[in-house]
């Protein structure tokens, strides 16, 4: 697992916070203690996410109300990495250990005899595996149901960074011109417009999604060497980590010259689907509810077998992370949570088109990150 370390320093005070919190939640939802490796969970907490896949990095975060101490099992070569990360502080007791040495052991001697342990969502199953042995006698259950109460409701600082992820997407769409062009590839087109984004702000070009005429109607296709033709519709969905570590996600449509009338209506459906969905954000309403306004517009035009998967999921360290925007999510919107609204619709081995723009949950309402026109743009 790659990812990518933080360069943006967090308080000490930020971190102690965050830690607190997840201890108390473990302690509701009846976890003894949470038991996490490198991945966006780790880089919660202690704004570091990175280390080796297969030597043990783990974080033991006790639940509130059992006395040990956090710790931080770490292989010893690995330690000099940890220098920027205030562990003291923060109370972390850290414990290297070498090649040869079994870590697992280590865990099970700082962890005492825990009923029930939360492990990372992400954690290698080799890991989970070496933990179910040294621990035997605990059950595991998955730390993302304790974390997700967390890193649903973001802070300030973090509604900064997706408030900057936003911006920096929103310029890579503006330059669109530069890149779709007849006669040109997917490919190419795909290869610019990584380079854009990093170019206008983000660590890394994180997904780059260019599906032009009938490969647009795969929601998840990459790029190809299709070359664009004219009348083409072309569906770019692009999103990618600020040096934070928050995440952008945006995707608008194109079309190469005047596109035919049929798919001006569909595309006008669609966009009137996604502002009705965009409008229905408010604390109080559920996520199942957002999705409901967008898909029964979207069945109201007759469309809806068109229109394949959920209206949106949530979005931070993680691209896809809690809340997600479907069917049978009772969850509340609360200010502070951020997700995507992207209702599309795909018509095989012809087109398709989406809309898709970061949401933040407001006191009234909801503020979009991305603002870049949702009309089906002409090139
Ligand atoms: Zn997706
Ligand atoms: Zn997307
Ligand atoms: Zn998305």
């Amino acid at each position: 697992m790659t990812v990518a370390t933080a360069t943006t320093a967090v308080p000490a005070e930020l971190l102690a916070a965050r830690m607190h919190q997840a201890s108390e939640a473990a302690a509701r939802q009846d976890v003894d203690l949470l038991l996490i490796t490198p991945g966006t969970d780790l880089r919660y907490l202690l704004c570091r996410g990175s280390a080796s896949h297969e030597r043990l990095t783990c974080l033991l975060l006790p639940a509130a109300g059992h006395h040990a101490p956090p710790a931080l099992v770490v292989p010893a070569l690995e330690r000099p990495g940890w220098a920027d990360v205030p562990l003291d502080e923060l109370g972390i007791e850290v414990i290297t250990w070498n090649d040869g040495e079994n870590p697992y052991l280590l865990v099970s001697d700082l962890a005492g005899v825990p009923g029930r342990v939360g492990v990372a969502d992400s954690m290698p199953a080799s890991h989970v595996l070496g933990l179910r042995t040294a621990l035997a006698e605990a059950s595991q259950t998955l730390a993302g149901g304790v974390l997700r109460e967390l890193r649903m409701r973001k802070d300030a600082a973090e509604i900064d960074e997706l408030r900057r992820a936003g911006r920096a997407i929103d310029r890579v769409h503006a330059r669109m011109a530069e890149f779709l062009r007849p006669g040109r590839t997917e490919a190419q087109a795909g290869a610019d417009i990584a380079a854009a984004m990093v170019e206008e702000g983000h660590a890394s070009a994180g997904f780059v999604i260019v599906g032009s005429g009938p490969n647009g109607s795969s929601p998840h296709h990459e790029v190809s060497d299709r070359r664009f033709e004219p009348g083409d519709v072309v569906v770019v969905d692009i999103g990618g980590p600020v040096p934070a570590g928050y995440n952008s996600d945006s995707t608008r449509t194109y079309a190469l010259g005047a596109p035919a009338s049929p798919i001006v209506e569909a595309y006008a459906a669609l966009q009137n689907a996604q502002q009705a969905a965009v409008d229905a954000v408010a604390p109080g309403r559920s996520a199942e509810e957002i999705d409901a306004v967008a898909r029964g517009l979207i069945a109201a035009a007759g469309l809806s077998e068109h229109f394949l998967h959920r209206t949106g999921h949530g979005i931070g360290l993680d691209v896809h992370e809690e809340p997600y925007i479907v069917a049978g999510n009772r969850q509340l919107l609360e200010p502070g949570m951020t997700f995507s609204v992207e209702p599309g619709i795909y018509f095989p081995g012809r087109w398709g088109a989406r809309i898709e723009d970061i949401v933040l949950v407001t006191e009234d309402g909801c503020e979009r990150l991305n603002t870049q026109p949702r009309e089906l743009v002409v090139l």
